[in-house]
């Protein structure tokens, strides 16, 4: 499936019962030839409004973040990003994803990470970590090294971190987020030197 065929297939999705709440489905924003591509959880409110990931107070300070080490989610940014979602559609009441959920919606967003084909995964928040690594380990225990995404394609490197939410509540834990994007850069730069 391509890229215009998912985005048609994800906006007429039936497929759990998260269609039934949603205003729209929010499909993913960026380049999508982006060397890096970032993973979150699901729309919240404002998010299925827009149309848009990451969108809001959380939304700004991904933009900070990414800001600081020189990446955009503008599509004629110098070094993109491809953004997008575990979830199309929003859980209700920003309630938790349930697992059915994620099995009738993970193909989607299998399907973008393999059409981007990014060198680096950044996924954001213990949910989307547990849900693409299909581990149940807690984020402490799944930040601070390198993962593999596995395709029947190949495979791509990821790097777990804090989600931006999380982070406007628990401002102690940016210093660990940066420290994230560190190693996200440090990967890059050494599998670069490689090639
Ligand atoms: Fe379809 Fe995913 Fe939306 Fe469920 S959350 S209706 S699987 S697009």
């Amino acid at each position: 499936m391509g890229w215009d065929e998912l985005e048609a297939t994800v906006s007429a999705c039936t497929a759990c019962s998260l269609c039934q709440s949603r205003t729209q489905t929010v499909f993913g924003v960026g380049s999508r030839t982006a060397p890096w591509m970032i993973v979150g959880e699901a729309p919240g409110a404002e998010e299925d409004a827009r149309g848009e990931p990451f969108v809001g107070q959380a939304g700004r300070l991904l933009d900070n973040m990414l800001a600081s080490i020189g990446r955009s989610r503008q599509v004629d940014a110098s070094h993109p990003i491809y953004i997008a979602n575990v979830l199309k559609c929003r859980p209700p009441g920003n309630r938790n994803p349930q697992p059915e959920e994620v099995v009738a919606c993970e193909p989607f967003l299998l399907r973008q990470i393999e059409l981007v084909r990014p060198r680096l995964v950044l996924v954001m928040g213990r949910f989307a970590a547990q849900s693409v690594l299909h581990t149940d380990a807690p984020i402490s225990a799944l930040r601070g090294r390198l993962h593999r995404l596995r395709f029947a394609a190949g495979e791509v490197p990821a790097i777990v971190t804090y989600h931006p939410a999380y982070l406007l509540r628990n401002l102690a834990d940016k210093a660990k987020a940066w420290a994230d994007l560190c190693l996200a850069l440090d990967l890059e730069e050494g599998a670069a030197r490689e090639a």
